[in-house]
């Protein structure tokens, strides 16, 4: 393996979803829904791949399924405020990993550094480190620790951000909602990210998967809009979130036209394009759900709202057994302190040398409940801020979530 891998061999999701194979337990852990994507978007698929146009089974244009990058320029142009070029401003990629790939190769070279907001979704690091830089971690840290807990209760510290940028800085990775702790990053916290960011001449990398799954009163602001941030921003989505088909692994990312050149190099001498049937369903989804954009049964406007009642049940029923979650703003991920139970979980039992691991392990051994353990999120040297929680995910059937709440109740 070459030394750009190294250390990167162990991902969190191999590990736990192999136990999941293994122990058969309720999971909770990697984020997708158990329940069926909505109708039309399966139907499209479907229509697509029973449709009497031949070139639909074939390549379709590397940069993005022109249907598909048309209709993402439709629904992004007037939420950005300008009018994005679906050809130049626009890619189409394996996920929302494959743009985060691509921005990250192609952006950053030896030596560059790039600021990861801890906890921060695990894959960046190692395409940061493949591509030649070093990675400046800074944590949120929770600034409560007693009574209700929300997500906007998790804080950078401006200090601690100001000493992150240096000359060598190339990328801020900005995740908002964020995975794990569903943060919603509100106007003046990225007022103050956009400051630094112009100070030092640095490009924004902001994944916004969850972009569609904020629960009221909160609201997703794109950084890309605030004042000259369009020109030092790449913003990155999800159709596997947008649509709750995972499984589709089809994302995209928009921009300035030089910066969304640099992903399509990179694309396109890796896979050139992705699959067009997934953009061809994708593209007519969407286009669906403009022509409904203003009604409430428009999915990007109706999933949040499920999933809040969801959020709300989740939260009650850790509530009364004594855990104490972290309320999210955003996504589909709800960060709970265990440790009020620890006397009850059999740590000494597990090797692990995190704690958020040993409970998550022996969870899904002897409760058969599993989540996903953040310290997995954190730098070597802040593991520690993750070990006493655990990330639970919501986007569930109702069936399943009384079935967690039953395990936990039974145990606790
Ligand atoms: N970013 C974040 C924050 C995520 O949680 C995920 C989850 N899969 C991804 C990116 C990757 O998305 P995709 O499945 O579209 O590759
Ligand atoms: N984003 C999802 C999660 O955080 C899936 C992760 C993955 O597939 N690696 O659980």
């Amino acid at each position: 393996l070459p030394e750009k891998y190294k250390g990167s061999e162990y991902t969190v999701w191999a590990e736990f979803i192999d136990l999941a194979l293994q122990y058969k337990p309720l999971n909770l852990g990697q984020g997708f829904p158990d329940f069926a994507a909505p109708a039309h978007v399966t139907k499209n698929l479907a229509a697509v791949a029973g449709s009497d146009e031949p070139l639909l089974q074939q390549y379709t244009r590397g940069y993005g399924h022109l249907r598909l990058v048309n209709a993402l320029s439709k629904i992004y142009s007037p939420l950005i405020g300008r009018e994005i070029d679906p050809k130049t401003e626009m890619i189409t990629t394996a996920g929302a990993y494959e743009a985060l790939y691509s921005a990250i190769l192609g952006h950053v070279g030896p030596g560059d550094e790039v600021i990861l907001v801890e906890p921060y979704f695990d894959c960046y690091e190692p395409m940061v480190t493949a591509a030649g830089g070093n990675c400046v971690f800074v944590p949120l840290r929770p600034t409560k620790t007693s009574g209700t807990i929300l997500s906007s209760d998790w804080k950078l510290d401006e200090k601690e951000l100001e000493a992150a940028f240096n000359k060598k800085t190339k990328i801020f990775l900005l995740n908002t909602p964020h995975n794990p702790i569903g943060k919603v990053f509100t106007q003046a916290e990225l007022e103050m990210i956009a400051k630094l960011c112009k100070k030092w001449n640095v490009l924004v990398l902001s994944d916004e998967v969850y972009e569609w799954m904020v629960y009221e009163p909160y609201k997703h602001i794109r950084i890309a809009t605030l004042p000259d941030m369009w020109e030092r921003t790449i913003t990155i989505g999800s159709a596997g979130k947008t649509f709750s088909v995972t499984g589709w692994k089809t994302g995209w990312a928009y921009g300035p036209a030089n910066m969304i050149h640099n992903l399509q190099v990179v694309h396109q001498n890796n896979l050139n394009s992705i699959n067009t049937p997934t953009q061809e369903a994708i593209a007519r989804s969407l286009e669906e759900e403009i022509a409904r954009r203003n009604s409430s049964d428009c999915y990007l406007v109706s999933l949040a709202k499920e999933l809040k009642v969801k959020r709300d049940y989740m939260a009650k029923f850790f509530t009364e057994i004594g855990m104490v979650p972290t309320i999210p703003e955003g996504g589909y991920f709800m960060m709970v302190d265990w440790t009020p139970l620890a006397s009850k979980v059999g740590l000494a039992e597990e090797s692990d040398k995190y704690k958020d691991y040993k409970y998550a392990k022996w969870m899904t051994k002897n409760n058969k409940l599993q989540g996903i353990p953040p310290s997995a999120f954190y730098s070597p040297a802040h593991k520690n801020l993750g070990e006493n929680y655990i990330r639970y995910c919501f986007i569930k059937k109702e069936e399943t979530l009384k079935k967690a709440e039953q395990i936990l109740k039974t145990w606790a």
